[in-house]
């Protein structure tokens, strides 16, 4: 892969500080790509390049932005196996992941291509004679787009893709684990023929490039997706500074598995969302809430599979489990697993640093299962971001939903269960952004909301162009008066 540069005002470019840093595959330890380590006076020139460019994007035709999207959808099409392989080196992800997260990308290029025939508006009756009202769509101006490792590609064009369409230009700081396929996407960007400036990349770490983007007066809005913490963060730097804010932050999702579910098929949707992408997906499940009639057959189920799980390279196809993605993080799941233990919680299986053939030199962790937590517990409570999943059983529906409901984040449920009753009551009193029923917590298709409640968001919406859009553009209301008098609202009555 080589060296990875900022990309600014339609040119490559080294950091201003001739600095690097490196870009580490978690499952083997390699260096995949030395990576430019940008400072504050990086960020200005992208900013103020994405800043000189916004006259003349805002008044391209947005149907031309949207054919540039299309452009996109195909390269990325193209290269899906590529990009895929890539992905899997850089953060671990399993193969067949990557591929998925590459897809999402390229349903959301033609999906928010299309966008650029529509950018609906409203129009709307007078309450004057001769007189015409609408409301359009603008766009904010320049966007800081601030992105986690853990979707390299979906989650960077859920945020680029809504924003250029609609008219924005764009400064992308990927996060720092995932650099290298964040620049596979800015390469197909100016390959499908974006003007320069319009998209602008700077790499670096948080504190330097992020913070940085925080403070800048040119950024008109700062699109956030990553941790909690993070996410607070961001919230206190950039207060009284008039910025508009969207964030997608972190979640503590759980399962419901019902006393007359189907067990075999929620074994599947729970391995598949516990431990899929290592249990580091923002929507991950990381409790299981399960009816106390059935908790000893489903236990035994989960175990079974569970003990089952190949951990190893996601390149090898026949991995289930990749590593985790460094060994911070490592260290933070070891912590949890440790605190579970203290609090009383009784580990079923895991819980430990594997020490299989090839898994030396990566940074793997066991899937891990944990019975008898109780729902004040921190590993019940506190997001861990890794292969570790709470059991906590309960006597029915609503003490299932009430444990459901209770952390601080409110992402995404699922419910299993045959009775259709029980269903739609789920839909109703669950309180998180995303509710599943009879599948388990992850699985989004990008053309609904994606986003959920407390914790783990500001009340925005990402996914769903019609959602996104409320994000990266301004309403404007817009009176004409074609009666050639003068018509004051509220005060000169229509009178037939
Ligand atoms: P993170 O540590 O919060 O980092 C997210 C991004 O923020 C990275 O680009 C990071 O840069 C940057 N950053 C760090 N410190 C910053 C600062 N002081 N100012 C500005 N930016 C800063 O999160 P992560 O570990 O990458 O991702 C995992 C988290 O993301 C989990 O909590 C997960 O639940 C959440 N997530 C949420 C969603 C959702 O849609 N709700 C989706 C995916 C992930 P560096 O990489 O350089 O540190």
């Amino acid at each position: 892969m080589g060296e990875i540069q900022n990309y600014i005002g339609g040119r490559w470019v080294p950091a201003s500080t001739g600095r690097t840093f490196e870009d580490l595959n978690p499952a083997t330890g390699e260096t995949v790509a030395t990576v430019a380590a940008s400072s504050s006076e990086d960020v200005d020139r992208a900013v103020r390049a994405a800043r000189s460019a916004f006259e003349q994007w805002r008044k391209y035709p947005a149907p031309k932005r949207g054919e540039i999207l299309y452009a996109v959808g195909q390269l990325l099409k193209e290269r899906k196996e590529q990009i895929a392989r890539l992905m899997t080196q850089e953060m671990g992800k399993v193969l067949l992941e990557a591929r998925g997260d590459v897809q999402e990308g390229i349903d959301m290029a033609f999906y928010v291509a299309g966008e650029g025939r529509r950018l609906f508006g409203v129009t709307t009756p007078s309450e004057m004679p001769d007189k015409f009202q609408m409301a359009v769509r603008d766009p904010v101006g320049v966007v800081a787009a601030i992105t986690p490792w853990n979707f390299p590609m979906a989650i960077p064009t859920w945020k680029l893709m809504p924003a250029l369409v609609a008219g924005n230009t764009v400064v992308f700081k990927p996060a720092s684990d995932t650099p290298a396929t964040a620049a596979e996407l800015v390469r197909i960007f100016e390959e499908a023929g974006l003007p320069e400036g319009v998209l602008n990349f700077v790499t670096g770490g948080g504190p330097e490039v992020g913070d940085a983007l925080l403070h800048h007066p040119d950024v008109d809005i700062v699109s956030f997706t990553g941790s909690t913490e993070t996410g607070a963060r961001v919230v206190a730097e950039t207060a009284g500074k008039n910025k508009k804010i969207s964030l997608e932050m972190g979640g503590k999702n759980a399962i419901m598995v019902m006393e007359d579910a189907d067990l075999d098929l929620a074994v599947e949707g729970i391995i598949w969302s516990a431990f899929g992408t290592t249990g580091q997906r923002c929507t991950a499940a990381s409790r299981l809430i399960v009816h106390r009639d059935v908790e000893k057959p489903l236990v035994e189920k989960l175990l079974e599979r569970t003990s089952r799980l190949r951990l190893g390279n996601g390149l090898d196809e026949s991995t289930d489990v990749g590593p985790v993605i460094n060994e911070r993080q490592r260290r933070r799941i070891h912590e949890y697993t440790q605190i579970g233990v203290r609090e009383g919680a009784r580990l079923l299986v895991g819980g430990e640093i594997p020490t299989g053939d090839g898994l030396s030199r990566g940074y793997f962790y066991a899937p891990t299962l944990f019975a008898d937590v109780r729902p004040g517990m921190r590993i019940a409570q506190e997001e861990i971001f890794g292969p570790v999943l709470s059991i906590l059983s309960v006597g029915d529906l609503d003490e299932a939903i009430r444990v459901n409901n209770s952390t601080k984040y409110g992402l995404s449920s699922s419910i299993y269960t045959r009775d259709v009753n029980r269903a739609f009551r789920a839909m109703r009193d669950v309180t998180t952004g995303i509710l599943y029923v009879n599948a388990g917590t992850i699985g989004a298709e990008v053309h609904l909301p994606f986003g959920g409640t407390r914790g783990t968001g500001n009340g925005h919406r990402e996914g769903a162009v019609w959602t996104a859009l409320d994000v990266f553009t301004e309403w404007k209301a817009i009176y004409v008066d074609y009666s050639g008098r003068l018509q004051r609202a509220q005060i000169d009555q229509f009178n037939p």
